[in-house]
């Protein structure tokens, strides 16, 4: 069963000049377009009210089950102005896909992935305005930021699975990730916390697992590095993921390691590297790296490049990690490398609409 969508567009949107100031410096996640979208869900009438408000702040009673049970889902995407004005979405399927996985861990309603589709284009088609232009190269790799999530809004304290569920589509317009050029991101090992096990939350994109990796995060901060790496639960030995990015490994052979998916984010970017890589030539593995194979292999220089990946930075190359005691780095970690720089220039370059759509992964909002 579908729904339809009804669209009341805002009585106060933001003038022209207010927008192009705004996407002239949007920074990430403090601006918002003019409009969201919401749907909502009960066991008796499945997905319906399907609408497009102006934006604001909702209404929630103090019990509502989300606030407490943190019954919730999420993704992250992006829509990008092309040079002939067209915007675009990079795999949203595979977007509508996860967040359909997320929802089942979470015991939420799935919404269909062709109704995710058709709710994040409808919101980006109302506030098109805010997908910025990139028509300077230097400038370039501005996109709008698009935020779906699924929460339980039944207010009822009792710990169930939530019997109304709300979705929701907002959106931001964001900057490039990087200003000054790309830079290796310094990272820092945790040993103290985890952030998913075996038959957990790892492979699900919910609120909790973003809550768990914030005290890491700090660690990480307070050390000077930029970004956390989680090891897995069950060995504190094998490398799972960073905070916010999957990472990959290249050998000295040229063949590329990923850490196998299970307990980590399947992220949309990393399997879209793994693709590109392949029909590039390289061999690529989803397997267990040790975090002694990842020392090891930079101080000897059988790794020659480590980058990380995901939708925000697209991807970036990886520097020092560091952990309680030590620090390792080397030829991979000094600059970035030739095949991180290479993935990352075919990925935007296809998301911006510079290169030819080889593999049918952009979708025309
Ligand atoms: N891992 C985590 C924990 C993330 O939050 C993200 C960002 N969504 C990623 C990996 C990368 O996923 P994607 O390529 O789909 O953005």
């Amino acid at each position: 069963m579908t729904f339809d969508i009804t669209v009341t567009t805002s009585d106060s949107p933001r003038s022209e000049a207010e927008v192009a100031e705004i996407l002239a410096n949007p920074g990430f996640g403090t601006h918002f377009t003019d409009h969201m979208l919401t749907v909502e869900w009960t066991p008796e009438l499945g997905w319906h009210d399907a609408r497009i408000t102006a934006y604001g702040p909702i209404s929630l009673d103090p019990a509502t089950a989300v606030l407490h049970y943190a019954q919730e889902t999420f993704e992250g995407m992006k829509a990008y102005r092309h040079a002939d004005g067209s915007v675009w979405t990079f795999r949203p399927e595979e977007n509508a896909a996860r967040m359909a996985r997320s929802s089942h861990r979470l015991a939420l309603p799935v919404l269909e992935p062709e109704d995710f589709v058709r709710c994040v284009d409808a919101l980006v088609e109302v506030d098109q305005r805010w997908v910025p232009e990139n028509a300077d190269a230097g400038a370039g790799e501005k996109s709008l930021y698009l935020r779906p999530f699924m929460f339980a809004s039944e207010s009822f304290l009792g710990v169930r699975p939530s019997q109304h569920v709300t979705f929701m589509v907002i959106a931001s317009p964001a900057g490039a990730y990087f200003k000054g050029g790309v830079k290796p991101l310094s990272l820092w090992l945790t040993e103290d916390y985890t952030r998913a096990g075996r038959g957990g939350m790892g492979a699900a994109k919910t609120g909790g697992n973003y809550a768990s990796s914030l005290v890491a995060q700090q660690e990480a901060t307070a050390h000077d590095c930029d970004q956390v790496v989680f090891l897995d639960v069950a060995e504190g030995r094998y490398v799972e993921e960073l905070g916010g990015m999957n990472m990959y490994f290249v050998y000295r052979d040229g063949h590329v390691v990923t850490p196998e998916t299970g307990t980590i984010l399947e992220g949309i970017t990393r399997s879209a590297i793994i693709e590109l890589a392949q029909k590039k030539g390289h061999r690529v593995e989803e397997r267990k790296i040790a975090i002694d194979e990842w020392r090891e292999g930079v101080a000897s220089g059988e790794i020659t490049e480590i980058f990380a990946c995901g939708t925000a930075a697209v991807v970036t190359p990886v520097g020092t990690l560091r952990w309680d005691g030590g620090e390792v780095s080397g030829e991979a970690t000094e600059e970035a490398g030739p095949l991180t720089m290479e993935i990352r220039q075919d990925l935007v370059d296809l998301q911006f609409g510079r290169a030819d759509d080889a593999f049918g992964w952009m979708h025309r909002v």
